[in-house]
Formats: C-alpha cells, structure tokens, sequence
C-alpha cells in the first residue's frame, strides 16, 4: 500500500459506475416482465429520515425501479404497521421493503423488522439473513457494509491476513462489517464504546472502518502508516445560526497525511449505501423470479 499523502477512495464514482450496470439488470428484468418494486415505511416525521428516504426514492426511480414511501403517522400501533407490512409481503409487485429507523419510542424495531418476509428484506436486518451471513450463505446483506467492501476492493487485491480494526459493533455497521471482513479473510479486530486503548489498536490495522458516530474521533497519531481508512460516520454539527455542517468519524485532513486511502464524508460511504439498497431490491425481484420459474417447471 502506498505511503504518504493519501488518495481519495471517490464513493460518487463507484456508485456512478454501479449504477450504469445496474440499469442494464433492471432493463434485462423488464425483458422478462419483472419491475423491481422497493416500498419505503417511514413512521413519523423526522427530518433527517425525510431527507434519506427521498434520495432512496429518487435513486430508485432514476434507475428504472417502482419506488413508493408509505408515510404513516407518528401514532401508529405496533400492529398496524406490521399489518401494513404483511400486506406488502403479500404484494407481488413489492420485492423489497423497508422500514426507515429511527421508530417512535413505542414501538419496538425488532417486532417490526421480524415482520419482513426475508426475502424482502432489502436491508438485510432481518435474523434469517443475519443468521446467513454468519454462516457464509447467500443471503440478503446490510447495505452500508456492503457498501464498504465494494469500495475497499477499488483498493485492496488481496484481503488475506490484513488486520482490519471495525470501530463500531451496531447491528447495521459495526458486526455485519467484521463479518463481512472476516468472509475476505481478513484478521478482524471489533472496538467499540468499553475499548480500552483503542489508538494502540487502531496503530496496528491495515484497514480503519470507522462507525461510531464521533466527529473528527479517528486522529492522525491513531493510524499507521498506509492504512487504508473508511469513515462512515455522518455527523451534523451545529456551527451556530442555525448553521449545519456534515462531517465524519475521521479527522479528513490530518488522517490523509498518513493513510494511504481515504473516504471522505459526504460522497463516501453513504453514496454506496444507497447503490447497494438498489443492487438489494434487484437481487431480491431476480430472486423472486428464479423461485418462481423453478415452482412452475
Ligand atoms: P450506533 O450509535 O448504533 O453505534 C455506534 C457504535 O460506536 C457503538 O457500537 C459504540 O459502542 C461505538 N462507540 C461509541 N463511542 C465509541 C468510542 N469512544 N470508542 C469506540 N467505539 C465507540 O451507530 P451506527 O448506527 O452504527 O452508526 C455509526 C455512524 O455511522 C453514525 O454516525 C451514523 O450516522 C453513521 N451511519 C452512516 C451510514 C452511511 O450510509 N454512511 C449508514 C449507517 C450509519
């Protein structure tokens, strides 16, 4: 790996080019009378959910997928919105289905997510692909790690024996990622909020995922020399009148002093979270119809 000023890992590039490929598989879908249908449930009115759910419908559509949000109030029964989501596992024309987080405090995310059908499951939260990326099968997988992966191939030939640190053990970054890390067979290193010592390990990675929701946290004399540093925090930091800044888990600037790669925030990781929902929800159309095409031979 090189040594010096880091090179920027572009994640609007990547995704770019994912896209491209990805409007050739829904094209090649519709040959065969599959639209790729994605429903989007967001309860409530958080602003910042608004935002993402937007851009996951925009993307959707630009690439050829039926896309709709079903924007259901903030006093919605846990029961309701698993009766919803039962209708959508019944919707033939649905093939992927989410539930924006953060949920009201009344109802309890695991419930809901457990409802999905998992072939549905186009976040890959649900325990069957959970269970199915532990065991190394086939499975729907959570999109931000995979995000990941893909942009620390654009950079990585050979992952075997690399020491990759994952700061962060969440079940949507931190412990699918070390899983995902240890299937490259990678020597994986999970730190999180009890750590101790965390710069003395994060001195000895090869690989820095950072996700623990810290702002500028990952500091030059925390990484060594050439590591290869993807930063997944997105932070908003308040600078005054009502004046907003975004920015990572990784001090950018100083950090690519030392790394030899680097994602920065925005246009990194989460420009790839967004490609893999999309990659999901063809996946998922793809294999409802392979099921299909087998049950009907
Ligand atoms: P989380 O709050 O669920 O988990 C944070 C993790 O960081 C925890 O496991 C905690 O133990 C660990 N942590 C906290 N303080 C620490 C410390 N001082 N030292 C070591 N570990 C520490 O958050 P999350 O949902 O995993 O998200 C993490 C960050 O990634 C957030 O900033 C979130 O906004 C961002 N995120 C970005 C994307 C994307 O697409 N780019 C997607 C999901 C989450």
């Amino acid at each position: 790996m090189n040594e010096g000023s880091a090179r920027v890992i572009n994640g609007r590039e990547i995704a770019a080019n994912l896209y491209q490929e990805m409007k050739k598989d829904v094209e090649r879908l519709k040959e065969r009378h599959i639209l790729p249908g994605l429903a989007i449930i967001r309860v409530g009115n958080d602003y910042a959910s608004g935002i993402y759910v937007n851009n996951k419908i925009k993307r959707s559509l630009e690439i050829g997928i039926h896309a709709k949000q079903y924007h259901i109030e903030e006093t919605v029964s846990q029961a309701a919105l698993i009766d919803k989501i039962e209708t959508l596992n019944n919707d033939s024309k649905v093939h992927g289905i989410i539930i924006q987080l953060p949920l009201p405090r009344h109802i309890d995310p695991f419930s809901v997510i457990h409802a999905i059908h998992p072939a549905k499951d186009v976040d890959g939260f649900h325990p069957i692909n959970v269970g199915k990326l532990t065991l190394g099968e086939p499975c729907l997988q959570p999109c931000t790690p995979q995000g990941c992966i893909v942009m620390l191939e654009t950079v990585i030939k050979d992952f075997a024996g690399l020491h990759a640190v994952v700061i962060g053990r969440s079940n949507i970054v931190g412990r699918p990622m070390s899983t995902m890390l240890l299937a490259k067979n990678c020597t994986v290193t999970i730190c999180h909020s009890y750590t101790k010592n965390l710069a003395d390990i994060t001195r000895t990675a090869d690989i820095i995922i950072a996700a623990a929701g810290k702002p500028k946290f990952i500091t030059k004399d925390m990484v060594k020399k050439g590591a290869v540093v993807l930063d997944v925090g997105i932070n908003r930091i308040n600078l005054g009148d009502d004046n907003y800044m975004m920015c990572g888990d990784v001090d950018f600037k100083e950090v690519s002093r030392v790394a030899s790669y680097i994602s920065p925030v925005p246009g990194g990781v989460g420009q790839l979270t967004v490609a893999m929902l999309i990659k999901n929800v063809i996946k998922a159309a793809s294999m409802t119809r392979s099921f299909l095409d087998k049950v009907n031979r």
